[in-house]
């Protein structure tokens, strides 16, 4: 089986269509032969890693941060462009692991929405950054009774995760939505940005004001990693290699191509997204974004609409042909097929009221890879079975409202030497994030991921094989 490693030449998202000065950006024309850190991966988690390795530092290390293709062009430069936590989520997490850890959930959403803004402020960063609040809308009656049932017992139950939550029931719903044949929806907070502005921005700022300290290099991927005796390892590239005391791995759907124990355990599946352009502005602007749940049978749509008026919108999953088409498929260089394509022509029309006579047409439809877990939560901290490497990788669906933690927890494990558990609660990411061995033995019997962000689970327990530290197939 080939390397698992980002394709060249990726799909031009409508995000990465206003291309960055850094985007094929070299600090210096050779690579360091040593540094103190390498960081693998220029989306979300490895800019935001470094800020928070860099950010009011006395002693900041050296860094060098190593991407494959271009500046953030992974999941992070094609994905909706929003940041919240889906109802049919909390539902899972409640039934699951009980209502605390649904508020826990919540509260670090909230956390990393308003860590967002703050940055963003703080480093005068131009990505259209806005709060606002998303409707999880159900257009079918057993969904919509199932949320509201759990809803309506978590309001009872005095639950905190209920507390800014509001049901909107099938009297208003589509009015209060826009949504055509809306059963029922809930109003949940979000906010909402130009994920590849705000990476590329901050990268920009870091590099300005640590010109001695980070070293970024695209076009650079890391074919191996190595661990010595001494602990350091030794990063391999084509352009060379590099000897660094620490390796962090940001490299979400990748990650088992330099780590191959995280194989089945953080796997690719690709997506749909799509830039919709009414002919003019529709008025009154939609200010909400959106999750559209089509039913069990079907899956889930997200939607997020622009500042100027038009519409980022993606899923669609089961309108793909066959499993190949997107299960532990890393190919982000060729469309869907053109009938899967099509789904988004007239999608404005078909969906909301008041859209009708909008002329809204399908400016361009883009694939994007993310890396999915079992048990559908990421893996953040140090890598299983070693003391030099951490990682944070496999955010599912929903990398924009759980990267910023999960970022801020393995900086602050790096900088104060202290291990996941020490850090989590203070930093307040959820502990289910947590990477170890016990976590990896959990092994799924089918991943059938059924929308984007939300997957169905059954687990089981497998064998661990100390020689080859994987799982046992
Ligand atoms: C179509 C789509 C829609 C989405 N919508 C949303 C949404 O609305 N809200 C939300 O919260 N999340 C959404 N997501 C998920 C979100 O985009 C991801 O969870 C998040 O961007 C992951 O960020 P990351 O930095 O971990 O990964 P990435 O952005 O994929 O970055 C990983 C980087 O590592 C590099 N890399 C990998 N291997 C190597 C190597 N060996 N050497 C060097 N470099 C390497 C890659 O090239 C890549 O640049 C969506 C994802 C997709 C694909």
């Amino acid at each position: 089986m080939p390397q698992l490693l980002p394709v060249p030449n990726p799909i031009v998202s409508h995000w990465l269509s206003e291309p960055h000065r850094l985007r094929d950006f070299r600090s210096t024309p050779e690579l360091p032969s040593e540094c103190d850190i390498i960081i693998i991966g220029s989306g979300m988690a490895g800019i935001t890693t470094a800020y928070f390795l860099l950010h009011e530092n006395p002693n900041p290390p050296n860094i060098v941060l190593l991407e494959a293709r271009e500046l953030c062009t992974g999941a992070t430069g094609r994905n909706g462009g929003h940041s919240k936590v889906l109802l049919s989520t909390i539902s899972r997490v409640v039934k699951d692991h009980g209502p605390g850890i649904a508020t826990e959930l919540q509260t670090m959403v909230q956390k990393i929405n308003d860590t967002f803004k703050q940055i963003i402020n703080e480093e005068k960063l131009d990505c259209e950054f806005e709060l606002r609040r998303s409707h999880d809308v159900q257009l079918e009656t057993p969904e919509s009774e199932q949320l509201k049932q759990m809803y309506d017992e978590g309001c009872k139950a005095g639950h905190e995760w209920t507390k800014d939550v509001s049901w909107i029931g099938p009297e208003h719903v589509e009015q209060v939505t826009s949504i055509k044949g809306a059963k029922s929806a809930f109003s949940v907070p979000a906010c909402s940005l130009w994920p590849y502005k705000f990476v590329s921005q901050l990268l920009s700022r870091l590099l300005e004001r640590h010109p001695d300290h980070l070293n970024f290099q695209t076009n650079t991927p890391v074919t191996s990693v190595d661990l010595q005796v001494d602990t350091s390892s030794v990063v391999t590239t084509p352009r060379g290699t590099i000897k660094t005391q620490k390796v962090i791995f940001a490299t979400n759907a990748y990650t088992s191509g330099l780590l191959p124990q995280f194989q089945d355990i953080i796997y690719p599946v690709r997506g749909m997204a799509s830039h919709l352009v009414p002919k003019t502005p529709v008025r009154p602007h939609l200010s909400n974004t959106y999750n559209i749940d089509y039913g069990s049978a079907k899956g889930v749509d997200y939607l997020n609409p622009r500042p100027d008026g038009s519409i980022v919108v993606g899923g669609a999953k089961w309108t793909f042909p066959d499993r190949e088409t997107w299960y532990k498929n890393s190919d982000d260089s060729k469309p869907f097929p053109s009938e899967v394509q099509s789904y988004w022509d007239g999608y404005m029309q078909r969906v909301f009221h008041g859209w009708e006579n909008s002329g809204a047409f399908t400016e361009r439809v883009w694939p994007g890879i993310q890396g999915y877990t079992p048990d559908s939560w990421p893996h953040v901290g140090r890598v299983p079975g070693t003391k030099s490497q951490w990682m944070l990788a496999g955010f599912n669906g929903g990398g924009n409202t759980m990267i910023l933690k999960s970022a801020e927890t393995v900086a602050k494990m790096i900088r104060e030497d202290k291990e996941f558990g020490d850090v989590a609660r203070e930093v307040g990411v959820l502990t289910l994030f947590g990477t170890s061995k016990e976590r990896m033995r959990k092994k799924i019997e089918e991943t059938l991921p059924r929308v984007d962000g939300d997957i169905s689970i059954r687990v089981k327990y497998t064998e661990w094989d100390t020689n080859t530290q994987h799982v046992k197939h």
